[in-house]
């Protein structure tokens, strides 16, 4: 299948001046860290007020949205990270992707599978282990760089109490990296709207490529007053949308300096299209076909953005089998 531009991008609204929507690279000056904050707004709201989630369920994956924003945009490629989780809990799979394109803009999207019947019997505030269930669960990063290219998996066990936990995890055995993040998403009580926030450091080997990481006493300091800062940080100024992602920086680490990158900036997209789906139904038998038609209508609905499209069975079965 030909790769062709058919996505239709949601408009975003943000206020004129808005410093959300994006993921600002840092680097702590005289340490050998470096970091990523994210502040996601309007992108994090559209994609998760598409579906009627619970809260609960939305906030995990507003978190999933938010690592992947800032896992995506360590990519200096185009391309497309995916980050996904399965397990045996409420919440069977979650998705989010992140694609880079040639104007280096991040489109996010994802969604969440639910079990209604068993995220019932967790209460009103089911643990994460409840909705991740994470007995055999696990978290795949794939980084697909298109047809040519080689696609590369990443795999960690589900093991911890939220999304950082397993990042944090992923990083350490996957990477051999020292990594500290937290990921909040919150929803405002008054407007229903969605926040949401991130921040991480990694700790760099100083040694050559391919020699043995150097920790010595320093930069083991250096790295615990990193993460110790990166701690300090408040669940409200992740998300404070008067509090942009510079200001923060500099709150956390004036005193010994931070360098900030060009931003990312990340926008809501969602590839799905009519053409592409067309596809899809068409690789189905015309029996098949004849059994999804209702009222002479075949919906079709995307599980990411919950946009429904209309066929009919001559638009997809035109070879009758
Ligand atoms: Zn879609």
């Amino acid at each position: 299948m030909t790769e062709t531009d058919h996505t239709t991008p949601i408009v975003v609204s943000d206020p004129d001046g808005s410093r959300d929507n994006e993921v600002r690279p840092f680097q702590i000056e005289g340490m050998n860290v470096r970091g990523r904050a994210i502040r996601l707004g309007t992108v994090v709201d559209q994609i998760l007020r598409a579906h009627d989630y619970p809260d609960p369920v939305a906030r995990i994956l507003g978190e999933l949205l938010t690592l992947t924003g800032m896992l995506g945009s360590i990519m200096k490629f185009n391309g497309i990270v995916t980050v996904q989780t399965k397990s045996s809990g409420a919440v069977p799979m979650m998705v989010a992707d992140y694609e880079r394109r040639d104007d280096g803009v991040g489109r996010l999207r994802g969604y969440a599978d639910i079990d209604a019947a068993k995220l019932s019997t967790y209460g009103k505030n089911p643990s994460f282990k409840g909705l991740i269930g994470s007995k055999s669960g696990y978290l795949a990063l794939t980084i697909d760089q298109g047809s040519d290219m080689e696609r590369y998996q990443g795999i960690v066990d589900l093991t911890g109490d939220s999304v950082a936990d397993v990042a944090r995890n992923y990083f350490m055995n996957s990477e051999q990296t020292p990594t500290e993040l937290r990921l909040t998403c919150a929803k405002n009580e008054v407007t229903g709207h969605w926040r949401a926030g991130g921040i991480m450091v990694q700790h760099l080997a100083r040694g050559e490529e391919g020699q043995e990481r150097l920790l010595d006493a320093q930069t083991q300091e250096h790295w615990d007053r990193a993460s110790v800062l990166m701690h300090s940080v408040k669940i409200d100024e992740l998300l404070d949308p008067q509090l942009d992602l510079d200001s923060l920086l500099y709150r956390l680490y004036n005193e010994d300096g931070v360098r900030v990158f060009d931003p990312a900036r990340l926008v809501h997209a969602c590839r799905c299209s009519r053409e592409r789906l067309q596809n899809v139904l068409g690789q189905f038998e015309k029996a098949e076909l004849e059994d999804m038609v209702k009222d002479g209508i075949i919906d079709v609905n995307c599980q990411f953005c919950n946009q429904t499209y209309e066929f009919v069975l001559a638009d997809v079965a035109e070879n009758p089998s």
